[in-house]
């Protein structure tokens, strides 16, 4: 046998450090602009921010933090946030974001879960420390992300951020760490049992940052400003505090006021040309500047992704305020980035509806990331836009096992994404549902998907959900429930006459019912195990339209 001839490149091992150590050298003056918790606007450059990410890893050196130790996070969209963003998992510690819109007692289990030895937090969540930190005794300390004139009393003991870091000087040097060391931790929302931790490695970020920053993915540059709406105490905000370092974006960051009027000020102010985030964002936005008459004057694109976005929601920002839709799907055990919808050369100069058909879909896969679609028996299903099965994936920042868990997820070493979906030969992906939300009429599939976004074109629908319901012939019959939007009205009658040719007879729902408002997840999703508890014993009325 011979002997493999190695490359003779530096070996240089993928940290996250070195994002920011770029951005602080090479856009040293651009600016983090961040809306605070304190009212005002904050802002200073990425010159700044690595300065102060220094003096954060040097006073959790001083605390007695050791590399490897995992320390919470309970804060918005900030330059604080960002800070432990870089300062945490520079010299090798994790990173791990917390979602505080979960209940309480998830934020307890996650937190012992994780085993996090101090917790950074924004002063508007003091009153959630003081019920989490009893059911935490772990933990050595919690910090309030604040100076001591801004901390709010608590029963908890808390230090100050702003001091700690005023003891320290920032002279540090980024350790070179093994790439394959754990960065940040992430779990996902629990909406089926307990959180599980997905732990990502400073290689994987890495990798995600230059897969994420690429023209066909987020495609960010140096001369965008970017606004993601999207949490950083969801999945990393997508990845985009690390590419904005990676690309020397000019990042602005919303902090706690996520309504309308004051994601668009700022959009307005900052001149904004990118944004990122859920759906439901967008619902308030739009309704805001529709309502107000507003536009916006330099936002030129928009990815919207962790829930399907509806095709009303991409044409009303195309048609109406020229703003591109950049439709993205995801989850957190992919770091999240997997597919987003870029149209080629061919593409681009299909007819405007062939177009949009594909702009509907979730798009194809960011290179480095490979997916496949299986049948019930695990053999894979062709790539013809028309069979639809379980969705795998496989990849450098997709999860190989949830922290503290022996057991693989992995099927035959790709991570069943729990998603059914079509892929079509252009690779476009379409997803129809969650495994665990499809409608099984008769033995065929209905996708609650494509039924809701028929209802959500409807001018007087705000938000539907499309869910199952028991039936005794055909197993589960599609029910729709409905939030109308203000001032409008639409009967059930009118509705289900809306579905006639956009869909196939069968999949018209068999009910509608209207309601103020739907339940959602933590991180702003539909949250439909909790609608098919509250419609578990609708009764469907005796005669099917669909089922005819
Ligand atoms: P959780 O649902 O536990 O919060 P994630 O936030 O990681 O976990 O969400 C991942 C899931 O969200 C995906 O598996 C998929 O079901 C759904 N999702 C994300 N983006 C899209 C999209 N663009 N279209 C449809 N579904 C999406």
């Amino acid at each position: 046998m011979t002997t493999p001839l190695l490359g003779q490149m530096m070996d240089v091992p993928l940290n996250v450090s070195s994002l920011v150590r770029h951005a602080a050298r090479y856009a040293g003056d651009t600016e983090i602009v961040s809306r605070r918790v304190e009212g005002d606007i904050h802002r200073y450059t990425y010159r700044d921010c690595e300065k102060r990410a220094k003096q954060l890893a040097q006073a959790l050196i001083r605390l007695g933090v050791s590399p490897g130790e995992r320390i919470g996070t309970l804060a918005w969209n900030g330059y604080r946030h960002l800070e432990a963003y870089y300062g945490v998992t520079g010299f090798g510690a994790v990173c791990h974001t917390i979602n505080p819109r979960l209940f309480p007692e998830q934020i307890a289990f996650i937190i012992n879960h994780a085993d996090d030895s101090y917790v950074l937090f924004d002063t508007t969540f003091a009153a959630l420390v003081d019920v989490v930190a009893p059911q935490c005794p772990k933990v050595k300390g919690w910090i309030a992300l604040a100076d001591e004139a801004h901390i709010p009393a608590l029963a908890t003991p808390v230090l100050s951020y702003e001091t700690l870091l005023a003891a320290e000087d920032g002279d540090f040097e980024w350790p070179v760490l093994d790439e394959r060391c754990a960065s940040n931790l992430c779990y996902t929302s629990g909406t089926t049992g307990n959180p599980k931790g997905a732990l990502y490695s400073h290689r994987s970020s890495v990798l995600h940052a230059y897969g994420a920053s690429l023209p066909d993915a987020l495609g960010l540059s140096a001369r965008d400003a970017v606004l993601p709406v999207v949490p950083m105490f969801h999945v990393n905000a997508w990845g985009i505090p690390h590419a904005v370092a990676l690309t020397g974006a000019k990042l602005v960051l919303p902090g706690k006021d996520l309504d309308g009027k004051s994601l668009h000020d700022l959009m307005e102010t900052e001149r904004v040309t990118f944004s990122a985030g859920v759906p439901t964002v967008w619902m308030c936005l739009l309704q805001y500047v529709r309502e107000t008459g507003k536009r916006f004057s330099t936002l030129e694109r928009t990815v919207i992704g962790g829930s399907a976005c509806p095709p009303a929601m991409l044409r009303e920002f195309e048609d109406v305020y020229g703003v591109r839709v950049i439709h993205a799907w995801g989850m957190t055990e992919m770091s999240p980035l997997g597919t987003l919808v870029r149209l080629n050369w061919e593409q681009s100069q299909r007819p405007l509806e062939e177009r949009r058909q594909l702009m509907e879909k979730q798009g194809a896969v960011i290179c480095g990331v490979d997916m496949k679609i299986v049948g019930a028996d695990g053999q894979e299903l062709p790539r013809d836009g028309v069979a639809f099965g379980d969705l795998h994936v496989r990849g450098p920042w997709v999860i190989d096992r949830y922290f503290r868990s022996e057991a693989s997820p992995l099927v035959d070493g790709w991570f069943p994404t729990g998603d059914v979906a079509t892929i079509d030969r252009d690779g476009f992906l379409h997803i129809t549902d969650r495994s665990k939300d499809v409608i099984k009429s008769g033995g065929e599939w209905i996708s609650s998907i494509d039924v809701e976004n028929v209802a959500i074109a409807h001018p007087a629908v705000a938000e539907a959900a499309c869910i199952a319901c028991a039936h005794p012939k055909w197993t589960e019959r599609p029910l729709l429930v409905v939030v109308k939007r203000e001032g409008e009205n639409v009967t059930r009658e009118a509705l289900l006459a809306f579905y006639e040719g956009k869909v196939a007879k069968w999949w018209i729902p068999d009910d509608v019912v209207f309601v103020e408002q739907l339940p959602h997840t933590a991180t702003g999703k539909l949250q439909k195990l909790k609608l098919r508890e509250m419609f578990r014993d609708h009764v469907l009325p005796a005669e099917i339209a669909g089922a005819a």
